[in-house]
């Protein structure tokens, strides 16, 4: 598709990613002269009339959720259709985002707790906005969720989950009963088929719980597997699955899990409180030993292998080699005295050896343990 025009204005440059609906582009609005980023929603495309109700029914709510306007949301500045090989492909264009998905940050475990707790809060400030306009997101996600290199986030496909379910008729619009959303994330309502705003929340205590101890609070094989445990098992203490996580995010994480809606915070304004609360507060008095930056294995099949951060016990190690290194190099400088230096040396240099072997050992052992944690399917 690269070079192709969509909409005889946006000129396709290069691919920026590829999900459930479609894939996203970056592209070059020919009229305005800027780069934008293009959705293409190949999962609706068709020809001659097939799915010509879907694709009207997805540009009627995209136009809704267009009208959200807020720093943390990405703007949308067009919506259209195109006539492709695949047929005509209705596509969204928003504001090109430089920054990271969350899903990007996960892979790479580079995540600190207050970092977490102030993407956490302007999740929430995102969602209050569009709550109060009567727009569900339905859909958050690591890979919904971009942070730009000032360090804010721009919550992305408000709503457009729902948009591009290409089951729904326009009948069943204005019922409760198809699901849309992402297995590892729903909330038990919307599992059932009735979300509703406070469904957005659990959904980001999921992420939010796996950003902070590197796993998600439910584990599963497949979707059925997820939505079984989101109905029916309690999720563990985040400080139970992570060392380092202090008990103050248990309380928030594990009321944004909350089986009932009603138990949950009762808006995104309050859950976002609470998260800045996380935020402001002193580092724990663990994070002194224990790094809060992390590293955990990858949340998506494939990805790449997790990154392990050095541990503060492996510093120990290191000291140790070091004093031995120094104990054997004083040593072996004292007893040279130009009788017997060859063994000096040699007993020297053994124990550097015997040290450094040691030292090896350690760092394997660390390295075994470590690729063994489990992550999620
Ligand atoms: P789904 O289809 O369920 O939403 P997904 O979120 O994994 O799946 P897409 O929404 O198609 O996939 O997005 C693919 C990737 O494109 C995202 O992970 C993101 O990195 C990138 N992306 C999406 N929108 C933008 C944007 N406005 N600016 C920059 N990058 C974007
Ligand atoms: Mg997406």
């Amino acid at each position: 598709m690269e070079g192709q025009l969509l909409g005889d204005r946006y000129r396709l440059v290069r691919q920026l990613g590829e999900g459930g609906m479609g894939e996203v582009w970056e592209a070059r609005d020919e009229k305005l002269d800027r780069q934008v980023a293009v959705k293409v929603i190949s999962l609706l495309a068709g020809r001659e009339g097939r799915g010509d109700e879907a694709r009207a029914r997805f540009l009627r709510e995209a136009r809704i959720t267009g009208r959200l306007q807020h720093p943390y949301i990405v703007s949308v500045h067009d919506l259209g259709e195109s006539d492709t090989q695949r047929g005509t492909v209705p596509f969204l264009v928003m504001e090109l985002v430089r920054g990271e998905g969350l899903d990007v940050k996960l892979r790479e475990g580079s995540v600190d707790l207050a970092e977490a707790a102030r993407w956490g809060a302007q999740i929430c400030d995102a969602l209050g906005d569009a709550h109060a306009h009567g727009i569900m997101h339905r859909d958050i996600k690591p890979s919904n969720i971009l942070v730009t290199p000032s360090g804010t986030v721009k919550v992305l496909d408000f709503g457009v989950a729902r948009a591009a379910d290409p089951y729904a008729t326009a009948d069943r619009l204005t019922q409760t009963g198809f699901i849309v959303g992402t297995p590892p994330y729903m909330a038990p309502e919307q599992a059932r088929g009735h979300p509703e705003p406070r469904s957005d929340l659990y959904a980001l205590g999921c992420l939010l719980f796996e950003l902070v101890t590197g796993r998600l609070p439910f584990q599963a094989p497949d979707s059925v597997g997820y939505l079984t445990a989101h109905l029916s098992q309690q999720p563990p203490a985040p400080s139970s699955v992570a060392a380092g996580v202090p008990e103050a995010w248990d309380a928030v994480l594990l009321r944004l899990l909350r089986k009932d809606p009603a138990e949950r915070y009762a808006s995104a304004a309050d859950a976002a409180q609470a998260l800045r609360r996380l935020a402001d507060a002193p580092e724990p008095v663990p994070a002194a030993t224990a790094p809060l930056t992390k590293a955990w294995p990858s949340s998506s099949p494939g990805g790449p292998s997790p990154r392990k951060p050095v541990a503060p016990r492996s510093w120990i190690a290191i000291a140790i080699w070091l004093l031995i290194t120094l104990v054997a190099a004083t040593v072996t400088a004292a007893n040279i005295d130009g009788a017997e230096d060859g063994r000096d040396v040699a007993s020297g240099a053994g124990a550097v050896a015997i040290a450094t072997v040691g030292l090896i050992i350690w760092f394997a052992v660390q390295a075994s343990g470590g690729s063994s944690r489990d992550g999620r399917p």
